[in-house]
């Protein structure tokens, strides 16, 4: 057996000392042929391996280099040096890999996030990185353990799919048709997807919502958590071509028990990295803080990254319908001095990022859930509300980030949402599988999408989305 290590994290927080160990991980430093900085992941804080002058050979000492990979067993003494409690004094170094010190990218030096995007194999081993998917990893884990705690089942939705759920455009085709000119076509010269692999023409997934309500039909309360595609053009820090999201269906649910679980998820996951994840987190909240240095004093946040969470964590989100938020947004000075790039005129536009953040940055700043849209600038499945003009939606934006919720009490009547379906133009055949819920034990129900990446980002202080998913894919770029 090769794997006889203790985690660095386990040995660091432990009080036991005076007991023979192996630890394996990466050099992050090696000081005065003496001192080794090993780091396994586990935590950004290092073990100290001290090396014993002249136990070592020279030839072993030159491999010892940042980036190599090492095995050390040792005695777990405490230590004397400032910064820890233990350090290792090592009996024996394996070298399990190494690094040449001169091509290794990375030094141990700070590294612009820019520069760490082009080399994303490696930046999990730099400290922000660590502490940015160790958090990542951490509210994945508590969204399951959200949704299992209530009863609610984990539904894995398909990622090729013939529908677009949204009735939008902007989908990544699926196909093996050849693309050199020789596809079957039909007599009017279009491609013939009859011929293609599913018979008919697919796309990657850009929501399993439909497919969730099916479920939710079924077992009342589900889940989804898994990749979506949107094939937009749009270069934002908050937009990828590939990210993850979440989406709860619940049967017996209306707007307001929408609302109310929406905003005890979010509490609930940001609580659970609070609690498992606050040396992660406040390594983060510092690097922030350093970073809005950088910025002039009037763009600066008025909250550091924990007291913003923890305030988020203790506070009920600000509620208002859409008609409340555009008469905000009129009546602003922002808008009178036309400080916004889409000045609002009039109800029924849609709100622009610039809106969102004014309403939750400068008006209300706390996060901020709007209701009730113009049925015009929201789906079709969005229920109608009575007064013929809105429907039963929800936004739930954040500070810094704009929407992370996209949700609505869904239409559970077969002919309001079959008319609706006609006057955008939705073909009801193709979704005629979705239309049998209406038509089968119907029943008031809603749900949301959270984008995870941009609750990551909220968590971790991060400004571009690209740097809290692993490998990002964005226009121009699908690297590693
Ligand atoms: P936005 O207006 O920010 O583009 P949207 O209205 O297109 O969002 P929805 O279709 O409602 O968003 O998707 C549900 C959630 O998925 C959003 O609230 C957001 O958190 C997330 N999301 C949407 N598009 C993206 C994207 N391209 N990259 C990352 N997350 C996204
Ligand atoms: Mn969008």
């Amino acid at each position: 057996m090769f794997n006889t290590r203790r985690r660095i994290k386990e040995l660091l927080i432990s009080d036991n000392v005076n007991f023979q160990t192996t630890v394996m991980g990466w050099v992050r430093t090696f000081r005065n042929n003496q001192f080794i900085a090993l780091n396994d992941g586990s935590t950004n804080n290092n073990l100290q391996v001290v090396v014993e002058l002249g136990s070592l050979e020279e030839a072993t000492l030159k491999r010892i280099t940042t980036g190599a990979c090492i095995k050390a067993v040792g005695e777990i003494i405490p230590s004397l040096g400032k910064g820890q409690k233990v350090e290792m004094k090592a009996t024996s170094i394996e070298i399990l890999g190494d690094s040449d010190a001169e091509k290794f990218p990375l030094q141990p030096k700070k590294h612009s996030l820019e520069f760490l995007r082009e080399i994303a194999h490696l930046r999990f081993r730099t400290n922000t990185f660590g502490a940015v998917f160790r958090v990542r990893h951490a509210l994945a884990f508590a969204i399951h353990e959200f949704f299992n705690k209530k009863g609610f089942v984990y539904l894995h939705t398909p990622i090729v799919t013939a529908s677009d759920a949204e009735g939008a455009g902007e989908m990544f085709r699926v196909t093996t048709l050849p693309l050199d000119g020789t596809a079957p076509k039909n007599d009017d010269g279009s491609i013939n997807f009859k011929e293609d692999f599913f018979g008919r023409s697919t796309n990657l997934t850009v929501s399993g919502q439909l497919e969730g309500e099916l479920a939710a039909m079924a077992f009342s309360d589900i889940y989804t958590f898994g990749p979506t595609f949107r094939a937009e053009n749009s270069n934002t820090t908050r937009h990828l071509a590939e990210f993850w999201m979440i989406e709860p269906e619940m049967a017996f649910y209306d707007l307001e028990d929408n609302m109310n679980l929406a905003e005890a998820f979010i509490k609930h996951i940001i609580k659970y990295a609070m609690d498992n994840n606050r040396e992660d987190l406040e390594f983060l909240a510092q690097r922030l803080e350093e970073e809005e240095k950088q910025k002039p004093q009037n763009e600066r946040s008025e909250m550091g990254l924990m007291e913003k969470l923890e305030f988020v964590v203790n506070n009920d989100f600000e509620r208002l319908t859409y008609t409340e938020a555009i008469d905000i947004l009129k009546e602003s000075n922002h808008n009178k001095k036309k400080k916004f790039q889409y000045p609002i005129e009039k109800w029924g536009t849609d709100l622009q990022s610039e809106h969102e953040r004014y309403l939750v940055e400068k008006h209300f700043k706390k996060p901020v859930i709007l209701t009730n849209y113009p049925k015009e600038i929201k789906a079709f499945y969005m229920r109608q509300n009575d007064d013929g003009t809105t429907v039963a939606a929800m936004d739930i934006l954040a500070p810094g980030i704009g929407e992370i919720v996209g949700g609505s009490q869904r239409e559970e009547r077969l002919e309001k949402l079959t008319q609706r379906m006609e006057e955008m133009h939705i073909p009801t055949e193709e979704l005629d599988w979705y239309l049998d819920t209406r038509r089968f034990g119907a029943c008031p129900h809603a749900g949301f999408g959270l984008g995870f990446e941009r609750i990551v980002q909220f968590v971790t202080g991060m400004g571009n989305i690209r740097d809290v998913i692993p490998f990002p894919r964005y226009p121009k770029s699908a690297s590693f």
